[in-house]
């Protein structure tokens, strides 16, 4: 707990992320002889390693689809497929998706995650970066950049917007 409070918060929870990373530390230790590259070095398939982030204490559905999402695509680790790996519907890109008509508004995450699926199967996740810097970048809350933004000549909100 010391070392993740002082001499700063490592976390704004730093008492409980203390006990997740300790409890991390020793699942990494008792089953994959304490090399973490284990957990997906046999090149498992997509659903088999999320299923093995969620077996980390405190890890739900979406930082274990958003830490497979990062291993596949930022480190182009090897997996046997890439199907159950979904994109984090965070604000961003829920916005983007009703803005360019994917969903309506007001969808629930689990709509958007679904819409994600039917939409690139072989790869939800793979959505979900262009659309988090599109909602980031161009297609903020208030007022968007629609003459800015790469969507513009599909979008059927852009058209009305400037
Ligand atoms: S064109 Fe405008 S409304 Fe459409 S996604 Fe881009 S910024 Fe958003």
């Amino acid at each position: 707990m010391d070392y993740m409070s002082n001499p700063v918060p490592l976390h704004r929870f730093a008492e409980s992320m203390s006990g997740y990373f300790l409890a991390a530390v020793r699942l990494i230790c008792e089953k994959y002889g304490g090399d973490a590259s284990q957990i997906w070095k046999d090149k498992p398939s997509s659903a088999e390693v999320v299923y093995r982030f969620l077996e980390f204490k405190g890890v739900g559905p979406k930082i274990a689809s958003m830490a497979a999402n990062i291993l596949a695509r930022d480190f182009k680790i090897p997996l046997a497929d890439y199907h159950f790996i979904d994109i984090s519907a965070d604000v961003h890109v829920r916005r983007v998706f009703t803005r360019l008509g994917l969903c309506p508004p007001d969808s629930t995450v689990d709509q958007v995650v679904y819409k994600a699926r039917s939409l690139h199967p072989e790869f939800p996740g793979m959505m979900d970066l262009p659309c988090w810097e599109i909602g980031r970048q161009w297609c903020k809350s208030r007022i968007p950049i629609c003459h800015d933004c790469s969507m513009r000549d599909i979008c059927p909100t852009g058209s009305t917007q400037t």
